[in-house]
């Protein structure tokens, strides 16, 4: 990801990246700027990368050659309500891994916790087990 490059979160709206810091934590940190008017910061892990904010795993993981790799992804749209209760500002504010989002939650997702009209909310086989099994619940 690079400044310029366009970014799209869970409603369709298309923003683009403004220009990156580091936070305290040392992680480099995207600016993004949506249509609205409004701005949200993204953590970036580098070569499109979408790391956890909490344990730092790679939720959209890529080989060598920059191909994704199957059963490991972790990219899904829960409920706006889901996402705030789980302390992070909606529509994106970050990402979770599926073990860190519940652990923030206290309980196991379920398929209610979804967006149920969210493309990136059908289970595929580049999913990781525990998030088709969650999607299916
Ligand atoms: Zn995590």
């Amino acid at each position: 990801m690079r400044v310029g490059d366009e970014i799209e979160r869970g409603d369709g709206a298309t923003g683009r990246v403004e220009r990156f810091y580091t936070d305290n934590l040392g992680r480099p940190i995207a600016v993004v700027h949506w249509p609205d008017g409004s701005h949200t910061d993204h953590p970036f892990a580098g070569d499109g990368g979408w790391p956890c904010n909490d344990c730092g795993a790679e939720t959209t993981p890529c080989d060598a050659d920059g191909e994704p790799i199957e059963g490991q992804w972790e990219k899904y749209y829960v409920r706006p309500e889901v996402w705030e209760e789980a302390g992070l500002q909606s529509p994106l504010g970050g990402y979770l891994c599926i073990g860190c989002l519940e652990g923030r939650l206290g309980r196991k997702l379920a398929k209610g916790d979804f967006d149920p009209d969210h493309p990136d909310n059908e289970p595929c086989s580049l999913y990781s087990a525990r998030l088709n099994e969650r999607l299916e619940a």
